[in-house]
């Protein structure tokens, strides 16, 4: 089956015990038994829900995995893949990352002896480089956030030798858009929050992989911490997912008119967006991903306050966190999501703060362009200054 089949059929059978054609929402936390030891196959739902496992087997199908396991966020996700590791493991992460990622490694797992080396992995030197006898696992964020570099997904899972591990987080692209378990990665995270889910009313994650050991780790994991999602979250990331492909295809078109015309203004000093000819890794995302997503960030010429006023003269982009929903939103990453990463670190990985970040909805592109338009039309008089 195609992409889009699997979005809409896998895991998606009728009720079976009314019929039902939609999966329902098991709002329950228990299940009668028959008899002691007699189940039905569940139990307790924070081990096993059903509208949990329809979400895991539609969520595995996008990703063409044997295996998937649904969080109740992106970073409780995460935590159950580097559960794989354990004290005296070192771990080389993208320097160039979801912030909160960042704050997990270096403010929570690294208090239990876990090491990270941060790197930029779009250079395969600074990767080997940074390689140690006990490096267990690679993390992978590609494209990364919010500089839109990207990774060589194919050339790093070349590089791991025997029991390392490839971690890729593909919330940026999408199983819809990139396939890092094809491309040789042992495991793929998402944040569901995001493009799955895709209408910003859900917390959600989920991982998958096509190794046996790996899945009963992070299952074991899944319901031994019990950071599982609610039968409600689970039911509206699945009803989002089912529209993935439809959405891709206006979040990637929007964003290549978006940066196109970004790229074409005086007033922008510079764009990151893979789908630019001008991107350095223009020939790799056109090679590793399918369309080049809907997120890229820009710099405004003129001093970082421009930035800062123009993200309040948008109309239809809202300066919210997040991304990946069907409405546009428009972000300064240094003050927001990359706020936890120290400003000098932040600067030298080329965060700067007037670096503005976009997440590109399905709007009319027409619209989004013009709002944009007049936001730097707004905010001109205070480069020219
Ligand atoms: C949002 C996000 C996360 C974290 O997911 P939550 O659902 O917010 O916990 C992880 N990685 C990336 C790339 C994200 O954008």
């Amino acid at each position: 089956m195609r992409f889009s089949t699997r979005a809409i059929h896998a895991g998606q059978d009728p009720d079976p015990a009314t019929g039902a054609t939609i999966v329902p929402i098991y709002q329950t936390s228990t299940y009668t038994l028959e008899a002691v030891g007699v189940t039905k196959g569940y139990d307790y739902s924070r081990t096993v829900n059903p509208t949990r496992v329809a979400l895991e087997r539609q969520l595995a199908a996008l990703e063409d995995a044997r295996h998937c396991s649904a969080f109740g966020s992106g970073m409780a996700a995460t935590a159950a893949v580097l559960n794989l590791l354990g004290a005296g493991d070192h771990v080389v992460v993208t320097d160039d990352l979801y912030g909160g990622t960042y704050r997990l490694f270096s403010r929570v797992l690294s208090r239990y002896g876990l090491e990270f080396t941060y790197v930029d992995m779009s250079d395969l030197t600074e990767i080997r480089a940074a390689v140690r006898p006990n490096t267990k696992l690679f993390w992978v964020e590609t494209p990364t956030n919010p500089l839109l570099k990207l990774i060589d997904v194919r050339a790093v899972a070349e590089l791991r030798r025997p029991g390392q591990i490839v971690a890729v987080d593909n919330t940026f692209a999408t199983p819809y858009l990139q396939s890092p378990l094809a491309l040789g990665a042992d495991v793929v995270v998402h944040s569901t929050t995001k493009y799955i889910g895709g209408h910003s009313d859900a917390i959600g994650g989920a991982a998958m992989t096509n190794d046996d050991a790996i899945a009963e780790t992070i299952k074991f994991h899944q319901n031994a911490v019990g950071g599982v999602p609610g039968p409600m979250d689970a039911y509206l990331v699945m009803r989002g997912a089912k529209t993935l492909a439809l959405r891709m295809r206006e979040h990637d078109r929007n964003a290549q008119a978006v940066a196109e015309f970004l790229a074409a203004s005086p007033d922008v000093e510079r764009v990151n967006y893979p789908g630019l000819e001008t991107h350095p890794q223009h020939a790799l995302a056109k090679r590793q991903m399918r369309g080049f997503g809907g997120m890229l960030s820009f710099a405004l010429r003129g001093p970082a306050q421009r930035a800062l006023d123009f993200v309040k003269c948008t109309k239809l982009f809202s300066l919210a966190e997040s991304l990946g929903g069907v409405e546009s939103l428009i972000s300064i990453p240094s003050r927001m999501t990359h706020g936890s990463i120290p400003k000098e670190e932040r600067e030298r990985r080329g965060v700067t703060d007037g670096l503005v970040r976009l997440s590109v909805g399905i709007e009319d592109v027409e619209d989004l362009i013009e709002d944009l338009g007049q936001a730097l039309e707004q905010t001109r008089e205070l480069a020219l200054r």
